[in-house]
């Protein structure tokens, strides 16, 4: 695994093998300070690492001196266009800025927003999608192509380099799932910075979690990627949810519970489909143990197939068996299983 340089985000560090940052966007109105940082306190315990918000004028970069100061993690501002929100977000205090240097109106502009990132060691992130490309990159590639979409970050890479500055961190999102892979995984070929991974305008919960899953999942899975946002048309906390799954199903989290559950058949006797939600629901809050729970249909195949689970159900008819590295333990009927099952996660 190719390692990038690292950058550190407020006190979270991004790249250089450090573990994958989670973060999101929020989506109330920044200039009302109060309901942002209860967004932000709700992201927080859902396990988010770094958060974003919009600064479209000044009042917005004015209330981020509250958010920044109360935020208990780090709080990056997210600007279009105008360098002097960049200059105002980072006076008040934001921990990063997420903004495009070749959009911002001229080489002085970049200067004065790179002396200011200097002066607080904030890191900038250059955020290419597929719209964002530049009209003459657009032309020579005939589109937004991955390697167009490279080439674009690469250019503003360069105007950054050009003020000496290389505290950057790299997104190349497309709402194509092959697309964004493809830019990401050239992009790796071609820079060492941090990448910050996500799959733009996914979709609702659904369809924008499983586009998520397959582009930010599968360039984790082959080494690729620093830090991840899933975005989805919903509840950013559902982002973090995600997002977390994510990590969990390509071995990049493993804190915490990791249940596996049959998909149930003709030899199912219990209500397998109920009993798995439960435990998956009342085990998605425990931290601090690394335990695979494995929650089978049947009695006959379930501690066989899940023999190298560490703790598991296999249900019967109208009972079950809580086994233990595939040796029985215990024999409790329906209604009791959860909460043994529970009782012996406690004990591990
Ligand atoms: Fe069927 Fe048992 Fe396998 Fe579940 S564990 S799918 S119930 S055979």
């Amino acid at each position: 695994m190719k390692q990038t340089k690292q950058i550190a985000v407020g006190g979270v560090k991004v790249g250089g093998g450090a573990p994958v940052a989670v973060q999101s966007m929020t989506n109330t109105d920044t200039r009302d300070a109060d309901a942002t940082l209860a967004q932000i306190e709700a992201l927080a315990g859902a396990g988010c690492h770094i958060v974003r918000c919009a600064v479209p004028d000044m009042q917005a970069a004015e209330a981020l001196r509250t958010i920044c100061a109360k935020s208990p993690i780090p709080v990056v501002a997210d600007i279009h266009f105008d360098y002097r929100l960049a200059l105002a977000s980072i006076e008040v205090g934001v921990q990063k800025i997420r903004l495009n240097p070749g959009n911002i109106g001229g080489a002085d502009r970049v200067h004065e927003v790179v002396r200011a990132a200097k002066a607080r060691r904030i890191p900038i992130r250059i955020g290419v999608n597929s719209g964002s490309v530049e009209k003459e990159i657009l032309a020579r590639f005939g589109g937004p192509t991955p390697e167009a979409m490279v080439e674009s970050a690469l250019y503003h890479v360069k105007l950054l380099n050009d003020c000496n500055f290389d505290d950057i961190c790299i997104s190349i999102k497309s709402s194509s799932v092959p697309d964004t892979m493809r830019a990401y995984l050239l992009a790796h070929e071609q820079t060492d910075y941090p990448l910050h991974l996500g799959v733009t305008e996914a979709g609702t919960e659904y369809m924008g979690t499983v586009k998520s899953a397959a582009g930010i999942g599968g360039l984790l899975a082959l080494g690729v990627g620093d830090t991840i946002r899933v975005s989805l048309t919903d509840d950013p906390v559902k982002e973090i949810y995600a997002a977390n799954a994510i990590l969990k199903a390509v071995g990049r989290n493993d804190d915490g519970i990791n249940v596996v559950s049959c998909p149930t058949c003709g030899r199912t006797r219990i209500d397998l489909i109920g009993i798995a939600k439960e435990v998956e629901q009342r085990c998605a809050s425990i931290h601090g143990k690394k335990l695979k729970v494995a929650v089978m249909g049947c009695a006959v195949n379930g501690p066989g197939e899940a023999r190298e689970a560490d703790l598991g159900i296999a249900g019967g008819a109208g009972e079950g068996l809580i086994f233990r590295k595939g040796e029985i333990v215990r024999k409790v009927p329906q209604d009791e299983l959860v909460d043994a099952l529970m009782e012996e996660i406690e004990r591990s």
